[in-house]
């Protein structure tokens, strides 16, 4: 039986309500607290999710609501700036219902997640910025930026990249590390391209990284990655006006062979572009009855395509350990030997993807001699090179310390 009552959510993102419902699933209540108002959600960027985070979506029967936006992605083109074909790969292996992985944007998914919480019961409460939190005799006591305060027995941190429980649970958490990126994306109408519905068109552009889907309605879903060497200053993004930053785009791309500018061009609001970080390494998970999952533990670079997924997996692992360990500590030390090798290889292996993004001259003539060999070795490895990305089952019904107990406890 589940040994508390009530557990304190931080974060309305992906893993947030996704912990609520799973807990929910286990027979523990829980409140989530997220730091914006409800409509502060925007249109903004959207996002590519895997087979593997579906599937943990599918544990809490939640798959079928993710998909009711999305397209279903099933593979992925590459070509170089000139056009030339580098290779073409699946991105993660059809299930046996011939589900595949898919691209929604990140508010309709949040939305959707959010009010399917509220539907099965979750509290989420708006506008509570988590500041400070304190152990008790009996749980934690949040304290929130408006001066409001929630005792729990035990506290999630789902508070995204820049997570303020991360540094709550260990004041010398290492920042983020920059990856040299920006990120940019946008939505055009009215371009017409021959490529397949879906399939994600990318191209290792010869001064930057350019990527567009054709979403089965006709629009164009495309974004970029132009390098920028030096970590942004705060507020130096923000600073740019849309009109310059449209410029330096088809500039960048001028240089290229591919539908890029002509796409750019139709497009009539760019999302304004953001640096992008990873956290290769976040040594301090817990700390007595608090916990981080999803982007506050550990981050990955968007090239990996699987920070939503890590996200939903987390959360449904962190339920099934809250329901099986004695008390918070025990199931959270649990939770972080289930996950930490697993997610820790996947953002280095998003590591791996940005750095070919980016690349001078020389290394550009390597990259495109050496990326189709890969690509064809992976093509005819089939998806066992992957299948440890995308095959991540979870067992709901196995109970945790099964599984766990004879691994060396940290
Ligand atoms: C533009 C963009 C494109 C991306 N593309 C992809 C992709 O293609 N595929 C993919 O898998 N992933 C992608 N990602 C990453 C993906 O969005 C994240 O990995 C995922 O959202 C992580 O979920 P999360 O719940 O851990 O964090 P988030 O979704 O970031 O949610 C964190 C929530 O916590 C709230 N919060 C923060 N601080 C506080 C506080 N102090 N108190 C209360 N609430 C707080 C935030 O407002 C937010 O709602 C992308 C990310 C971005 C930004």
């Amino acid at each position: 039986m589940p040994s508390m009552n009530e557990v304190l959510i931080i974060g309305g993102g992906i893993a947030g309500p996704v912990t609520a419902m799973a807990l929910a699933r286990a027979g523990i209540d829980s409140t989530v607290y997220e730091a914006y108002d409800r409509t502060a959600d925007g249109v903004g960027a959207y996002l590519t999710f895997a087979v593997n985070g579906l599937d943990a979506l599918a544990v809490l029967g939640l798959d079928e609501l993710a998909a009711r936006h999305a397209f279903a992605t099933p593979s992925a083109v590459f070509r170089n700036g000139a056009g030339r074909w580098l290779g073409e790969l699946p991105l993660g292996p059809a299930r046996a219902d011939g589900r595949v992985g898919m691209t929604i944007r990140r508010a309709d998914l949040y939305r959707e997640l959010r009010d399917e919480a509220i539907r099965r019961g979750v509290r989420v409460e708006y506008g509570k910025r988590l500041v400070h939190v304190e152990r008790t005799e009996t749980g934690v006591l949040a304290h929130f930026e408006d001066g409001s305060r929630a005792h729990g027995d035990a506290l999630v941190g789902a508070d995204g990249l820049r997570s303020r429980v991360r540094t709550v649970i260990d004041p010398l958490a290492p920042a983020g590390r920059y990856t040299g990126l920006l990120n940019t994306a946008g939505y055009a109408d009215g371009v017409q391209v021959d490529a397949k519905a879906g399939v994600a068109n990318m191209y290792f552009g010869k001064r930057c990284f350019f990527c567009y889907f054709r979403n089965p309605n006709g629009q164009l879903w495309w974004f970029a990655n132009p390098p920028r060497p030096a970590e942004p200053a705060p507020g130096e993004l923000a600073a740019l006006s849309p009109e310059a930053f449209r410029a330096e785009l088809l500039d960048l791309f001028s240089v290229d062979d591919t539908p890029a500018t002509e796409i750019i061009e139709a497009t009539e609001e760019i999302v304004s572009p953001w640096g992008t970080y990873d956290y290769p390494l976040t040594p301090v998970w817990r700390r007595d009855r608090m916990v981080i999952i999803g982007d506050a533990a550990h981050a990955t670079s968007p090239a990996a395509g699987q920070g939503a997924s890590m996200a939903c997996e987390d959360a449904v692992e962190l339920a099934r350990c809250l329901r099986d360990a004695p008390d918070p500590e025990d199931a959270f030390a649990a939770f972080e030997r289930l996950r930490r090798d697993r997610v820790e290889r996947i953002v280095a292996m998003g590591k791996r993807n940005g750095d070919q993004k980016a690349v001078g001259p020389v290394a550009r003539v390597v990259r495109d001699l050496v990326l189709p060999v890969v690509f064809r070795r992976m093509a005819r490895a089939g998806a066992g090179s992957t299948a440890w990305v995308y095959d991540y089952a979870i067992d709901w019904d196995a109970p945790i310390h099964e599984r766990v107990s004879k691994r060396p406890i940290q």
